[in-house]
């Protein structure tokens, strides 16, 4: 039996108290997957943990009931893992959105870098993603998905005492300023080491990577570490992955 469908919503749930879904949801229930009236569904809406409901379908729009709680809402995700990123081309950038949120991400900010070549984005698209991806991967949350921002604006919106993850492309330029062993990209395993319990935000730049006035400024700035992914140049998508990866298994809930 494949698993109880899961759909989020953002009605309050609790026993006994009907939830109208939308056209999409009940043509995916009521036609993708041919259920009907009786059939379990379970819920979620981040804020009243996860409820299997049961279903009633009224012609084209369907109606579900809670009839118990399955799991309680935790709390908010501590330390909490951002992922700012440089929007690339549309699949990739996609891949990356729905990574994110089954990575645990809770909030997923494009940011414009110099060299970033993708100026504008489709944030409801992205909404859509991470509503899917969080259904699929059994979150009791979304993560929120913030406003394209300039690199200065992400930074300064971040929580006070986020600990900012550089990924530097290119750490080990001798030639610059913050080359040789003094600016060098450290393994990120061994910075993360030193960052436990801290709320984090991934820096991923995009196809063009950093610019050495931006590489400066960050490696400039307090609470701010830059980090090598190895001594491949990964695509901004198997960075972000792969930093994202590291970072749960180190500093989050992957025990
Ligand atoms: N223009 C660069 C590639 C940029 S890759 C070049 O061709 O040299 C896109 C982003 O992925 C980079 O800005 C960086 O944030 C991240 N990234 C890729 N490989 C990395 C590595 N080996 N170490 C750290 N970050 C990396």
């Amino acid at each position: 039996m494949p698993t109880t469908p899961r759909l989020f919503v953002s009605a309050d749930l609790s026993a006994g108290r009907a939830v109208a879904l939308d056209e999409e949801q009940s043509n995916y229930l009521l036609r993708v997957l041919r259920l009907g009236a009786g059939d379990e569904v379970r819920l979620f809406n981040g804020r009243d943990g996860e409820w299997n409901a049961a279903l009633s379908a009224a012609g084209k729009k369907a109606e579900v009931t809670p009839v118990s709680q399955l799991r309680l809402q935790p709390p908010p995700a501590s330390p909490a893992l951002t992922l700012l990123f440089a929007p690339v081309k549309k699949d990739q950038t996609d891949l990356i959105v729905e990574k994110a949120t089954e990575l645990g991400a809770v909030r997923v900010v494009p940011v414009l870098t110099q060299r970033t070549q993708t100026r504008t984005v489709r944030l409801d698209r992205f909404r859509k993603i991470a509503l899917e991806a969080a259904e699929q991967t059994e979150r009791l949350d979304l993560p929120e998905i913030a406003e394209v921002a300039t690199l200065d604006a992400a930074l300064a919106a971040l929580p006070p005492g986020t600990a900012v993850i550089f990924c530097d492309e290119a750490g080990d330029e001798a030639g610059a300023p913050w080359g040789g062993e003094a600016g060098r990209a450290g393994p990120m395993r061994a910075v993360l080491n030193g960052l436990a319990g801290r709320d984090a935000a991934l820096l991923i730049g995009p196809e063009g990577g950093f610019t050495g006035e931006e590489r400066a400024f960050l490696r400039g700035r307090a609470s701010t570490w830059a980090v090598s992914l190895g001594p491949r140049i990964l695509r901004a998508e198997t960075a972000a992955i792969a930093a994202m990866a590291l970072w749960q298994a180190v500093c989050g809930d992957w025990g």
